[in-house]
């Protein structure tokens, strides 16, 4: 009848919203849960070197400890409260990305040769530790970015290709701008890869490394002082700026990872 047909737009909106509704607080769920599942991993990844630390600091305070064994234990305690502050600190830049109120932070013209330049002569002193060289080159190219979130960005890259590789290896970080690639309808892209020699990355895995404390070789994260937490902020901030991270690696022979981020900026 005519009252049922003139209401039938209605009805199929009220439908719409409802079925919106649904689907946001299913989101809501998701992203609660993952929350959950982040603070519970959090507090374990921080029991471990509190246990540490707390272990050896009884064995200190009862006062009978030899010094040389005194000074062993110290520098644990020292190195553990090391991890637990870079965990502290990824655990930090990780929450205000999650911030809605970052998703309007200042972005500013940011030039990535100069800044890969820069990050990569902060990295030198750990790379002849190591024996690894280290270089950087391409062509300029600018992109409206958040400049501490690209720094980390590239740092989290960079540490990662030095921590994976072996003596005598070599890291290179290539930046520039691809015009218009057919992923990027139309938008040309800058990009910025990080390539290392190093263990490299079984194709299985590949997916995963972008997840929170996920780890391929637990132990020699640990060891290295690994959050397992770079990579997941390193997409965190590859997406805040509209972009992507990708990865292609090969056991034994090294990864290279790209970061491709939108540019409306000519040269
Ligand atoms: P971590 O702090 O453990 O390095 P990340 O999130 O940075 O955590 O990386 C996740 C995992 O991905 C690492 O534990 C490691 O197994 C693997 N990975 C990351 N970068 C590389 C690389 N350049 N070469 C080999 N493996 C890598």
């Amino acid at each position: 009848n005519e009252t049922y047909e003139e209401m039938r737009p209605l009805l199929s909106r009220v439908e719409a919203q409802q079925r919106q509704l649904m689907e946001q607080n299913r989101e809501l769920a998701r992203a609660e849960n993952i929350r959950r599942e982040f603070s519970a991993n959090v507090s374990h990844e921080m029991k471990t070197p509190l246990q540490v630390i707390s272990g050896y600091a009884e064995l200190l305070a009862g006062g009978k400890i030899p010094q040389k064994d005194a000074e062993r234990f110290a520098r644990i305690i020292l190195t553990e409260s090391a991890n637990m502050t870079d965990l502290i600190n990824d655990v930090l830049v990780l929450s205000r990305i999650d911030d809605p109120v970052m998703e309007n932070a200042g972005k500013e013209e940011v030039e990535l040769l100069s800044l890969s330049h820069e990050i990569v002569t902060r990295f030198l002193p750990l790379a002849e530790k190591q024996s690894v060289s280290i270089r950087c080159l391409g062509s300029s190219v600018v992109v409206d970015g958040n400049k501490s979130l690209l720094d980390q960005l590239v740092s989290n890259l960079l540490s990662n290709a030095l921590k994976y590789s072996d003596p005598d290896g070599e890291v290179v970080v290539l930046v520039g701008k691809s015009i218009a690639p057919p992923d990027s309808e139309g938008t040309p892209m800058a990009y910025i890869r990080v390539r290392d020699n190093g263990c490299g990355i079984p194709l299985e895995e590949q997916h995963k490394i972008f997840e929170r404390f996920y780890r391929v070789d637990k132990s020699r994260s640990k060891e290295s002082g690994g959050t397992g937490l770079g990579l997941a902020i390193a997409k965190h901030a590859a997406v805040f700026h509209n972009g992507t991270i990708s990865v292609e690696s090969s056991v034994g022979r090294g990864s290279v990872f790209t970061v491709r981020i939108p540019t409306e900026h000519e040269g």
